[in-house]
């Protein structure tokens, strides 16, 4: 079944570089070499350039966004907050919101395109102009709460783009599936007391932050039941990640019936990705990919939309993407994944008793997510 799916990109996102760390260790002209940092734009761009190069590229709408406002911005984030990454980017040389979070000279208006690609991508799916779509940003946005930045994170695109739709497109529920390696710690503190929105987070358990994304976190007043945390141990492969969906997550959207659902999609659950320790490859990334797009068929007239998070295997990261767009358009190229058949035959895909225990936890929360009409 082919579907009108978006593809949103613009060449700013890039752009946004940070520094000349080994990975995210900073050279100090002694021990550590100065390299890439662990963010290399060079990620996004290749799966870009794999979309086009593979041809998928041609059935896809392709579109470049506009920045963001403020008033957007402030649906979700403090106004200390924006004004800090505002004066951070306009310094010379860029600035530091905390600890592992440079902002780079000129990355504000870099992350108001980074906004404005979610809000693009959620109001042309709300419009009818397309079935589903993958927003390719950056900066991301999940590590992002309303009030700091963290994790490479500056604003957090997916959380205002689902403010925009609860507050001016007359919907009343959504659901966030982040798939991400780490926390959707951002998304979480943005509805943790909101009750119109579902957000589930699959993660690696400590892995970042390493003090949050816990199995007993269940929101807030009268939003509790409206988050749930599915925190895997390091080493979980495709057979777990099938498993928390068909037990935890699809369940989860089946009672709540969200009118939209969004993926904060980071690929750093790949087996090759140097922050995570998972062992997700493309054909796992199918595999989930197809039963999101089942349960909006049936939920939510297939309204689908896929915000870039984090991912940092430039090699391997294209072709999950393309996996995704593949499966979320219809259209299936000629390209191969060459790490495909070595990341299937990895030891311990299989789903294990230690997996199962994370999984049975966070489906006895279940029962506490509000039932939708
Ligand atoms: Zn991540």
């Amino acid at each position: 079944m082919f579907r009108k799916t978006g593809f949103i990109w613009h060449e700013a996102y890039a752009w946004y570089q940070l520094g000349n760390e080994a990975g995210l260790a900073r050279p100090d002209g002694r021990g550590v070499q100065p390299d890439r940092h662990a963010y290399d734009p060079e990620t996004v761009r290749r799966f870009r350039n794999l979309v086009e190069m593979s041809g998928l590229a041609d059935h896809l709408v392709c579109m470049k966004p506009t920045a963001a406002s403020e008033s957007d911005l402030l649906r979700v984030h403090t106004r200390e907050h924006v004004e800090q990454i505002r004066a951070l980017s306009d310094h010379i040389t860029g600035g530091e919101a905390e600890l592992f979070m440079p902002v780079p000279a000129g990355g504000f208006e870099i992350a108001l395109l980074a906004a404005g690609g979610a809000l693009m991508a959620v109001e042309a799916v709300m419009d009818g102009k397309l079935d589903n779509a993958y927003a390719l940003l950056r900066p991301a946005g999940h590590h992002s709460t309303p009030s700091a930045s963290r994790g490479f994170c500056v604003f957090s695109n997916a959380a205002i783009a689902g403010r925009y739709l609860l507050d001016t497109r007359g919907l009343n529920r959504i659901a966030y599936i982040d798939w991400d390696v780490h926390h959707g710690n951002g998304t979480q503190a943005a509805f943790y007391g909101d009750k119109r929105a579902l957000t589930i987070s699959i993660h690696q358990d400590r892995c970042f932050p390493v003090d949050d994304g816990f199995v007993d976190q269940l929101g807030e007043g009268d939003a509790y039941g409206t988050n749930l945390n599915i925190p895997l141990p390091p080493g979980s492969g495709v057979d777990a990640y099938i498993a928390a969906y068909e037990r935890v997550v699809i369940p989860a959207l089946e009672a709540f019936r969200p009118d939209f659902i969004i993926v904060p999609s980071g690929f750093d659950a790949g087996a090759m990705d140097p922050l995570g320790r998972m062992m997700m490859h493309s054909d796992g990334y199918r595999v989930l990919t197809r039963k999101l797009l089942a349960a909006a068929d049936k939920l939510c007239n297939g309204r689908l939309v896929f915000t870039h998070e984090g991912g940092y295997s430039r090699w391997a990261v294209p072709f999950y993407g393309l996996a995704v767009m593949e499966e979320i358009s219809g259209h299936k190229t000629d390209i191969t994944d060459p790490f495909l058949d070595w990341h299937r035959a990895l030891g311990w895909q299989d789903l294990v008793a230690h997996q199962v225990a994370v999984i049975d936890a966070a489906a006895r929360n279940l029962q506490h997510v509000p039932r939708g009409a």
